[in-house]
C-alpha cells in the first residue's frame, strides 16, 4: 500500500487551508463562475519596474550559476544595511541567511532549534504554516488565544500563564496574519524581558513590517537590547513589501551559530536561492522605496473602505487592523441563520455560504486556530472590494 510509504511526520500535517480555499475559488473561476476572491494573501500590484530590470540584466549578464548557499555577499550586505537603517539592529553578514521566502526561513529555524519534546508557544490567531512546520521537527506547537477586545494582542499575563518548562521558543508575528494586529513597543518590551529571563527564544516573523497604518511604527524585538538580540531570530521576506511573492526571497538573521547550522541544512536541502532573484532583491533593498510608500498609501485607503463597509453589514463586526492587508471580522452573529435548508453553525459554514451564495471567497478563522471569524484580504482594488462586499451584504439580507 502506497500510504504505508508516507512517513508519520508528513502524514501528520494538514494541507494549507489558505491554499485550499484559493484552489477551490480558482477552480470555480475556471468553470466560468465569477468569483471574487479575498482569500489569497498577496499584493495585487506587479513587482516594481526597477526590480524587474535588475533581474533582466542578471540574465543578460549570464548571472545564472550556483551562488554561495547563504546568498551572494552584495545581497547579504544589502540586508545587513537594511537592518541598520530600518530596524536599528546591527547584524553582520555572517548572521544572515538568504532563503526561498520567509517560509523556508521559518522552516529552517524550527528544524534547527527544535527537538522532540520541545514545545513552541504560539498566540492565536496565527499564520497557517507555523504549527505544521513545527510538527515536522517532532516538536509540539502549543497555543493560547488572544482576545478580540485586546485587538488580538497577546498580553504579558497570557504569555506568562502559558509558558511551560518545555517551551523553547515563542512566536512573535507583528503585524499579524490574519488579524493585522501589531505589538506596541512597551508591551513587546515586557514580554521580551520575560522570555529572556526564562531562556525562551523568540522567533520574530516581520514579513509585514512595512505595511502599517495610522502612522504606527513597527518595532523589531532584536532592536530592544543585546539580550533580546541574542535570544531572537528575525525572519523577513521581500514578498509582501515589494510585491515579489513569486520570486521567493526571504531571509533569517540571528546568532552566528544558529545561522551557520541553518546554512548547513539549506546547503543540503535546496542550496542557494535563485541567482537572478538575488540580483533583483539587491535592487529592491537598495533602490528607491517610493513605490513601497505608494502601495502602502493605497492599502490604507482600501483598509478604510473595507472595514467601514464590513461594519455596515448586519451580522458582521470588524476591528481596524494596525497593519498587513487583512481584516478578521467576527461573524458569530450569523450562526443559527439558514439558507437553502443549511444552518450556519461555524466559520467554515460562513465561508461556504459566502462562496455559494455571494460567490466570494474568504478563509475561515479555524484555519488560523481561531473560530468565529473569517479573513478578508484587502490587497484588491476598491472596485473589487465594493463588488464583493455588495454581494456579501445582499446574501446576508436574504438569510432567514
Ligand atoms: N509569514 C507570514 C505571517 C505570512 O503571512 C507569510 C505568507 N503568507 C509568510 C511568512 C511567508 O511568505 P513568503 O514565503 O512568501 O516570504
Amino acid at each position: 500500500m502506497i500510504e504505508n510509504l508516507i512517513s508519520k511526520s508528513v502524514a501528520n500535517i494538514s494541507p494549507s487551508a489558505t491554499e485550499e480555499t484559493s484552489f477551490l475559488a480558482n477552480k470555480l473561476k475556471r468553470q466560468g463562475i465569477d468569483i471574487i476572491s479575498f482569500a489569497q494573501g498577496e499584493p495585487d500590484f506587479d513587482t516594481p519596474e526597477n526590480i524587474k530590470k535588475a533581474a533582466i540584466e542578471a540574465i543578460n549578464e549570464g548571472f545564472t550559476k550556483y551562488t554561495d548557499v547563504p546568498g551572494i555577499p552584495e545581497l547579504k550586505k544589502a540586508v545587513s544595511d537594511k537592518f541598520k537603517r530600518e530596524n536599528g539592529i546591527e547584524y553582520e553578514p555572517i548572521q544572515i541567511l538568504i532563503c526561498n521566502g520567509g517560509k523556508q526561513a521559518l522552516y529552517e529555524v524550527f528544524r534547527t532549534i527544535c527537538e522532540e519534546r520541545d514545545q513552541v508557544l504560539i498566540p492565536t490567531p496565527c499564520y497557517v504554516s507555523y504549527a505544521e512546520q513545527i510538527k515536522l521537527t517532532g516538536a509540539t506547537p502549543i497555543f493560547f488565544k488572544t482576545k478580540e477586545e485586546n485587538n488580538f494582542r497577546p498580553t504579558l499575563e497570557e504569555v506568562k500563564a502559558n509558558l511551560t518548562p518545555r517551551v523553547k521558543a515563542f512566536i512573535i508575528n507583528s503585524p499579524n496574519n490574519p488579524t493585522g494586529s501589531m505589538f506596541e513597543k512597551e508591551q513587546l518590551k515586557k514580554i521580551a524581558r520575560l522570555l529572556v529571563q526564562r531562556g525562551v527564544y523568540m522567533i520574530t516573523d516581520e514579513v509585514y513590517e512595512h505595511l502599517v497604518y495610522d502612522g504606527m511604527n513597527h518595532v523589531s524585538v532584536a532592536s530592544l537590547g543585546e539580550k533580546e538580540k541574542e535570544m531572537s531570530i528575525t525572519v523577513n521576506s521581500l514578498s509582501k513589501t515589494y510585491a515579489m511573492t513569486g520570486w521567493r526571497v526571504g531571509y533569517a538573521a540571528g546568532p552566528k551559530e544558529i545561522i551557520k547550522a541553518m546554512n548547513n541544512l539549506q546547503g543540503h536541502a535546496t542550496g542557494n536561492i535563485n541567482s537572478i532573484a538575488q540580483k533583483a532583491a539587491i535592487e529592491a533593498l537598495n533602490g528607491t522605496q517610493e513605490l513601497v510608500r505608494n502601495m502602502v498609501k493605497e492599502y490604507e485607503k482600501r483598509r478604510e473602505y473595507m472595514v467601514k463597509r464590513l461594519n455596515e453589514i448586519e451580522g458582521i463586526t470588524c476591528q481596524y487592523p494596525d497593519g498587513a492587508f487583512y481584516t478578521f471580522p467576527n461573524v458569530t452573529s450569523l450562526y443559527g441563520k439558514k439558507y437553502n435548508g443549511n444552518i450556519i453553525g461555524n466559520d467554515v459554514d460562513v465561508a461556504k455560504f459566502f462562496l455559494e451564495k455571494a460567490r466570494v471567497a474568504v478563509v475561515p478563522g479555524v484555519a488560523f486556530n481561531y473560530s468565529g471569524y473569517v479573513r478578508f484580504v484587502f490587497a484588491k482594488s476598491i472596485e473589487e472590494i465594493k463588488k464583493g462586499l455588495d454581494r456579501v451584504e445582499k446574501a446576508i439580507k436574504e438569510l432567514n
